[in-house]
């Protein structure tokens, strides 16, 4: 079974607190946006495999679709083995939730494949997504979403209408565990007090742009050129500036792109994954 696996953008990030188990407590409006991953599933006669025809992603149990897998394979007496292929679009450590998106298509797409009678309800994925990694819940819900907690809280919103984002993504990566740590050096009070950093949508910008200011200069870049807004993804660097009009998103994406290669016009999507290929356990008897 094929899938897409959507990236997502935070379009605001709040961080609330840290917690005891050294997570923070968030506060996010995530969407979802046309910019995918291809995650292939299938059932194998024993054991997990995962390959990516992208060279720099983990293979094995690093891959964090491996370990969706894992979990799937311990819930279900239906399943023995797991091959997963993934064809890698969305850039890596952006800020993008890609290895979230992937992990995502493996739970839901290894599920719609057990017959329906042993299959784990929506609920249960979601617990199991909440065990995985803190984007996997948006993830597999999709759309646009109030997520709260580390991720595992997450409450579907009226959609948009229909809006287009440039995404550019710098040449360099950002760690996310390091954006929180530098969150924490500049903004953690002392006692145990909400935290009182409040300036703009994404708390995370003034830590990350503080080390990378190319992510600054992409914002005013992209505002110059007719964004409406601009702001730095999850924990970065990739930078969305929003667009209402897809013909203006063109225009602005063609300028962008003779400075910033991997740059993408995407667009709201209203799911975190789609099926491609059929789904057989929702074809009716006989078919
Ligand atoms: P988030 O927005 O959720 O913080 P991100 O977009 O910043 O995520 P990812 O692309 O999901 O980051 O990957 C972060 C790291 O996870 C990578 O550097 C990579 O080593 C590892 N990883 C494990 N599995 C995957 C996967 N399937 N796809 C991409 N990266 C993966």
């Amino acid at each position: 079974m094929k899938l897409k696996a959507f990236a997502k953008i935070n379009l605001s990030l709040r961080v609330l607190s840290l917690r005891d188990d050294g997570f923070h407590n968030l506060e996010s409006l995530m969407q979802s946006v046309s910019l995918c991953d291809y995650v292939t599933v299938e059932f194998a006669a024993s054991g997990i495999e995962v390959t990516c025809d992208d060279p720099r992603v983990p293979v094995g149990p690093k891959n964090i679709a491996y370990k969706a897998a894992e979990k799937l394979l311990g819930m279900s007496d239906e399943v023995s083995g797991v091959r997963v292929h993934i064809e890698k679009r969305i850039p890596m450590a952006a800020g993008l939730a890609g290895g979230s998106a992937d992990a995502a298509a493996v739970l839901f797409g290894l599920n719609s494949l057990i017959p329906r009678t042993s299959q784990l309800t929506p609920k249960k994925l979601l617990d199991l997504g909440g065990q995985i990694g803190s984007d996997v819940s948006f993830c597999l819900t999709g759309g646009i979403c109030l997520v709260e907690g580390r991720g595992e809280k997450v409450t579907q919103q009226e959609p948009w209408p229909k809006t287009y984002f440039i995404l550019v993504k710098p040449d360099f990566e950002v760690s996310t565990k390091w954006a929180y740590e530098e969150f924490d050096k500049m903004f953690l009070p002392k006692a145990d007090a909400p935290l009182a950093h409040n300036e703009g949508k994404n708390y995370l910008e003034l830590p990350v742009i503080g080390k990378f200011p190319e992510i600054g200069r992409i914002k005013e870049k992209l505002l110059a050129l007719g964004c409406s807004e601009a702001q730095m993804s999850g924990s970065g660097p990739t930078v969305f500036g929003v667009v209402n009009k897809r013909a203006d998103a063109e225009v602005i994406l063609e300028k962008i792109k003779k400075e910033y290669t991997r740059s993408y016009l995407v667009e709201t999507i209203e799911k975190g994954i789609e099926a491609l290929t059929p789904n057989p356990s929702s074809r009716g008897r006989g078919a």
